[in-house]
């Protein structure tokens, strides 16, 4: 069997697919657009089929991505997305809340220009309507419709749970071989050696997952716990079959023998891999007070004629302090950089230093391209965290340095549709009429937009830096909290919410219940602690604030006041930490108390 690669050596790209200038939609075709036949036999523009041509690849990448992600989320239904500023009262009944995945800002102007998706299979069936001849030739009206069908597809990845672990695996493909099958052991599975197959046991899912995209893994061997369904998915994207503890030894090695011949494209890496748990709080901080110049997004299938772009791109960008977020199996190509694990040359001395205080890596790997909703979930906390309105002022950009798979087109479509302008640096098969709407339009209509060929993601970071007035010059990343991170951002995260569905006006002790709430779904635990008021050395009455584990007292209020109230609950007490909430009528205030470091630190 030939590889990609050897058939792409003797492969020429057919001249009007790379104008998008081919249709088969009808049996009249197929119409071909040249400087002699500019319409089709049925009146369609060479701009219409341009469109509709987009269109078709948009849904079946979105069909790709969308069935994965519902199917391991465990939601089949059709259920509508919808803003919760608009149906509250029907939330349950009504279906999913866009509004927990965009900002409302963005929500709003989806709603303006009727993007928002109803949900992905609705609008895949109203594109795949749409593109069908005699239905719609209007070229903008294909692409408003593809435009919101692929933001569906990337909320309906949004369904996904993130990540809550931190991680870190050593990868290297020699263990595996090319000569013999190989077998993964994975699990508590019973083995007995077979010299005719190479069979390696493997305890965590991140190498499991990434040893999966070498294209050497013949048969996945486990126990009776279920495989997580996305490396069930991800096998199924190459040779590989998964097999449960209930099938003898004898059956896996004749399994794997069988699947070895159906190997295809085959990679070889080696690395250290670390996949942290992404604080919005401490990215947020980093962007805003400077330690870092931007957040860049690399996503795209690896293209075989591209081999060592991804390398550079990653490279240069974090020379110039950008942190990479990497969804998808272009991991392995940088693999051995070793950026994925820790600063190394030439990280940039703001981005190391960032880097060396939080243990992020200078590039984070999320996961394989079902994560790519989980990037808009962290976009989304950031933007609010930072109280910047929408994705289209954060200093962030995507990149496709290839775009191989449908699933990359309807990727891109979706990033715009959430204010991503996208940079893609191999061709798009369209003409220049949609180019130009990709480029100019959306930008103009939707403030994302495909930046051209020759543009400098660099020079676009910088932009919005400017237009957010940040410091031109970089900053010395500084911790700004001994609080636990991660629990104030949960607590910041409730409040939010809770702000949202109760509003302002109410008694602090409402707010409280609520918070207590809201904590017991996020599994923290919290209980009252008594604060005593003393007077003249009388203790003469007590207050009961709330108190979290791993972030001090929380004090609420519905003015500035609870702040003083805070400072006097600390010092009233043996903690030295603690969050103040202010439920305001203009808006929510969250800040904290460090004693340990005498500093105060307030937001919104
Ligand atoms: S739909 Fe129109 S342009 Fe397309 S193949 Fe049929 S006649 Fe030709």
């Amino acid at each position: 069997m030939k590889s990609f690669t050897e058939r792409l050596a003797k492969h020429k790209t057919c001249p009007f697919y790379e104008e998008g200038a081919c249709c088969r939609a009808c049996y009249m075709g197929p119409c071909r657009i040249t400087d002699k036949a500019k319409e089709g036999v049925c009146g369609a523009t060479d701009s219409t089929i341009s469109a509709r041509n987009l269109g078709r690849m948009a849904a079946a990448g979105a069909s790709s991505l969308s069935t994965a992600a519902l199917s391991i989320s465990g939601s089949q239904n059709m259920q509508d997305w919808f803003s919760s500023q608009e149906v509250a009262p029907l939330a349950e009944e009504k279906g999913l809340d866009i509004s927990r995945l965009l900002p409302p800002e963005r929500v709003a102007l989806l709603n303006r220009l009727h993007l928002t998706p109803r949900n992905v299979q609705r609008e895949i069936v109203e594109l795949l309507h749409r593109v069908s001849i005699g239905v719609d030739q209007e070229c903008e009206h294909i692409l408003f419709q593809t435009i919101r069908m692929s933001l569906g597809s990337v909320l309906s990845a949004a369904l996904l749970p993130m990540n809550e672990k931190t991680s870190m695996v050593d990868v290297d493909t020699s263990v595996l071989s090319m000569e013999k099958p190989n077998v993964i052991l994975f699990g508590n599975v019973q083995w007995s050696n077979d010299d005719r197959v190479n069979a390696i046991r493997i305890d965590s899912l991140l190498s499991l997952e990434t040893l999966l995209a070498s294209g050497l893994v013949d048969v996945i061997f486990c126990d009776k716990i279920p495989l997580e369904k996305s490396v069930k998915y991800v096998a199924a994207c190459y040779h590989t079959s998964c097999i449960s503890a209930v099938s003898a030894s004898s059956e896996v090695v004749a399994k794997a023998i069988e699947n070895q011949v159906r190997r295809t494209q085959i990679l070889n890496f080696k690395g250290t891999i670390s996949q942290p748990k992404l604080s919005a709080g401490i990215l947020k901080d980093a962007l805003m007070d400077s330690n870092i110049r931007g957040i860049v997004w690399l996503a795209g299938c690896i293209d075989p004629r591209l081999e060592d772009t991804r390398r550079k791109i990653v490279e240069e960008l974090a020379a110039q302090d950008i942190l990479v977020l990497i969804t998808g199996c272009s991991v392995n190509q940088i693999i051995d950089t070793g950026l994925l694990h820790q600063p190394i040359a030439p990280v940039g001395e703001f981005l190391r230093e960032f880097c060396e205080k939080t243990g992020i890596p200078p590039v984070v790997y999320l996961g394989s391209c079902l994560k790519e909703g989980a990037v808009i979930k962290l976009l989304n906390e950031i933007t609010k965290a930072a109280a910047i309105g929408d994705f289209s002022s954060l200093p962030v950009g995507l990149i496709l340095p290839s775009w191989r798979s449908e699933r990359n087109i309807s990727l891109m479509l979706g990033a715009l549709a959430c204010g991503i302008s996208v940079q893609v640096s191999s061709p798009l098969p369209v003409n220049s009429e949609v180019r130009k709407f990709l480029e100019n339009s959306c930008n103009e209509l939707i403030l994302g937009h495909l930046l051209k060929g020759d543009a400098s993601i660099l020079e676009y970071i910088n932009r919005k830096r400017e237009r957010l007035s940040l410091a031109s010059s970089l900053s010395v990343y500084v911790p700004k909290t001994s609080i636990h991170e991660d629990d104030m951002d949960k607590i910041a995260a409730a409040a939010f919410s809770i702000y949202k569905e109760l509003g302002y006006g109410l008694s602090a002790d409402v707010y409280k219940n609520a918070l207590v709430v809201e904590l017991q779904e996020l599994g923290l635990q919290s209980s009252m602690v008594k604060v005593p008021i003393n007077y003249l050395g009388s203790i003469i009455s007590e207050n009961e604030e709330l108190l979290v584990e791993n972030a001090g007292i929380v004090c609420i209020g519905k003015d500035a006041a609870v702040k003083e109230r805070l400072k006097k609950a600390l010092s009233g007490t043996d903690k030295e930490q603690g969050m103040y909430i202010v439920f305001d009528k203009e808006m929510l205030m969250i800040g904290h108390i460090d004693l340990t470091k005498r500093s105060v630190r307030g937001g919104v």
